[in-house]
């Protein structure tokens, strides 16, 4: 793409680096933003700023949160435990829309995936294990999408946990393999975490 602008090419190229956004998508946006009023780019900078600036996570669960526990652990109506493990935050809001689980959660940050340099070391799950090692979690439910990757670290958690005290489900195969749990319907997803199954059984399956 030739540009006439350093400037613009600058801003098109940083905009492309955002992911699912190629060149022409990000020349759009950026000539979007040209049009709009300054305050508008200003206010969208700002966000992004103050988002990455002061950004916090969830002292238990690590889910993204404003306070230092976040609403859903701070909240003694909840079922402390049950803990769905799940890979990001955009997975903690699908579950909840579906307003069938009254458990906590516990976010990963990602999934073991060997091709992109991300190992178990990575991820939140030393601090999975000693959560149930502190003995109150007697359920954890393996929500990671059913994705290679999703399958290794489910496993590679539940192997984890052997010898401790835990009872491992994996939500119902109402979700085909290879869908995020971001895009399944929240009927879909409502009846697969409350038919859930045992992960050793789900692991016999496969
Ligand atoms: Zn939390």
């Amino acid at each position: 793409m030739e540009f006439s602008s350093k400037l613009l090419e600058n801003a098109v190229y940083e905009m492309s680096q955002l992911p699912g956004i190629g060149k022409r998508t990000a020349l759009r946006l950026v000539l979007h933003l040209l049009k709009q009023p300054e305050e508008r780019t200003e206010l969208l900078a700002h966000a992004l700023l103050k988002l990455k600036s002061e950004v916090n996570f969830c002292k238990n669960c690590h889910n993204i949160s404003d306070t230092e526990l976040c609403e859903i652990c701070a909240n003694p109506k909840r079922d402390e435990t049950i803990v769905c493990v799940v890979e990001d935050i955009r997975d903690v809001m699908a579950i909840e829309n579906t307003s069938q689980y009254n458990g906590l959660y516990h976010v990963l940050g990602g999934k073991i995936s060997p091709m992109e340099g991300v190992g178990p070391q990575d991820l939140n799950i030393a601090s999975l294990v000693n959560k149930v090692k502190n003995g109150v979690v007697k359920e954890l439910i393996l929500a990671l999408s059913s994705t290679m990757e999703g399958d290794t670290t489910n496993f590679y958690i539940y192997k984890q946990l052997d010898g401790l005290e835990v009872t491992t489900s994996t939500i119902a195969r109402g979700i085909s393999v290879g869908d995020e749990l971001e895009y399944a319907d929240e009927v879909t997803l409502g009846r697969s975490i409350i038919n859930r199954v045992p992960f050793e059984s789900s692991i016999k399956a496969n």
